[in-house]
């Protein structure tokens, strides 16, 4: 049985409230802000280099939350950074564990500001071999594809790029995925072996849209002095937001997923209506010129399966026809319906189908076994807290689910 946790009055079981709005934190500068801020507060600039790579170590190798822990640097440093400056994660308002591992959390975080909070969720997916974080880049989306439950919610605000990061590292908080903390200093975390292997730009919103803090984020969880995951194990997915697609190769560098979902622009001016901004012919373009493409580094098209909209066998071919000459593979999702969806999700039979074509063709087109559905984790189910579903809602859409395991 699935199980779901209501934190929010279990504070004595995790550390709340302590994103401390008059503390700035450290999570999420760069390796030359961070030296800066230790030289605002009176650490001597020759010291500086030494000090922001100790910090670092312990900020994301060791995933330490708290100064006094840091045994390498002295008393009164810690004491001042611990009067100036804030570790801490985000409340954890709630913790799913889906019947198939998946996990999703429903992290809470301030907006100094408006003093609104915002709720977002972040899914953990493990594998044979592997587990994969799906990490959210903004609250809500400005745009607004048919099929997205996301998409029904307006945009709140962009996540900051400690909010982004912060999503790594409570997930490995939770699971257990920092070295413990009596392990003898400098030790490096392995990289066989974590629960978190690999990371997806694919929770709420459009990363390309909040392009300045994915890119500084998605930089610090691959510094191999920190996170080290390897950008060939983080994949962004964008709708296509063209322009921003090439300074992502440029200055990113990790590996791109794009929400294809329909081959010609009239349907896909429908189903994606960014589409109508940046058609398909600019969309393929950015793609072929997508820096480090390869056939062991291909580009992920994902293609969401619509029963009677965009599953036919025409379809399937004119796929293969839009990508010839792209290093590819196809992720087939199956729709994963939500209350108000109006699409339904293709047929197991004609799913098969589609993929085998697409296979014959030469093209890799897994079909991606929906994970966490009894949790709502699945992709396009997510949305934030302010608009959860109702329980009415959500026995509606058992039933949906219950009858889509009978295509
Ligand atoms: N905004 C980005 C990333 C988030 S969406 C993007 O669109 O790429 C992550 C993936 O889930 C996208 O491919 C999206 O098209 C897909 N998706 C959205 N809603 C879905 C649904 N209801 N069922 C299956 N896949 C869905
Ligand atoms: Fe936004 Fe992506 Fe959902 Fe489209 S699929 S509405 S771009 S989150």
């Amino acid at each position: 049985m699935a199980l779901s946790v209501d934190l929010t009055n279990a504070s004595e079981r995790l550390q709340f409230n302590n994103m401390i709005p008059n503390r700035k934190s450290l999570i999420g500068l760069t390796h030359e802000e961070l030296r800066q801020v230790l030289i605002d507060i009176g650490i001597p600039e020759k010291q500086s280099r030494m000090r922001t790579a100790q910090l670092w170590h312990w900020l994301y190798v060791r995933g330490v939350s708290d100064f006094s822990v840091m045994k390498n640097i002295s008393k009164d440093m810690r004491n001042l950074l611990s009067e100036k400056f804030t570790l801490s994660r985000p409340d954890i308002v709630e913790e799913h564990i889906s019947d198939d591992g998946t996990r999703k959390w429903l992290l809470r975080f301030p907006s100094p500001g408006t003093g609104k909070p915002v709720e977002i969720e972040t899914v953990y997916i493990p594998e044979e071999g592997r587990g994969t974080l799906c990490i959210s880049s903004q609250v809500g989306c400005t745009l607004n594809c048919t099929f997205c439950h996301t998409g029904t919610q307006k945009l709140v605000r962009n996540l900051s790029v400690e909010e982004i990061l912060l999503q790594l590292m409570v997930a490995r908080d939770q699971l257990g995925d920092f070295p413990n903390i009596d392990t003898p200093q400098g030790a490096i975390v392995p990289g066989v072996g974590r629960k978190v292997s690999n990371i997806v730009m694919m929770g709420m919103g459009e990363p390309l849209y909040n392009f300045e803090n994915v890119k500084t984020a998605l930089l610090i969880a691959s510094d191999p002095e920190g996170l080290s995951l390897s950008k060939r194990r983080i994949t962004l997915s964008t709708s296509g937001v063209v322009p921003n697609i090439k300074r992502a190769g440029e200055e990113i560098g990790v590996m791109l997923a794009i929400s294809l979902h329909a081959v010609n622009d009239k349907l896909r001016d429908e189903l994606v209506p960014i589409n109508k901004k940046y058609p398909l012919a600019e969309l393929m373009d950015a793609c072929r010129n997508y820096p480090n493409v390869s056939n062991a580094r291909r580009i992920t098209f994902e293609y969401v399966m619509l029963k009677g909209i965009n599953d036919s066998l025409e379809d399937a071919r004119d796929l293969v026809i839009l990508l010839k000459g792209i290093h590819a593979k196809i992720n087939l999702i199956p729709f994963n319906p939500w209350p108000g969806s109006r699409h339904e999700c293709s047929g197991w039979d004609q799913i098969e189908k589609f993929a085998d074509f697409v296979n014959q063709c030469g093209y890799a087109s897994p079909i991606r076994r929906p994970r966490g559905q009894d949790i709502l984790a699945a992709c396009g189910q997510l949305k934030s807290e302010s608009e959860r579903l109702r329980i009415r809602e959500r026995l509606a859409l058992e039933a949906m689910i219950s009858g889509h395991g009978e295509n």
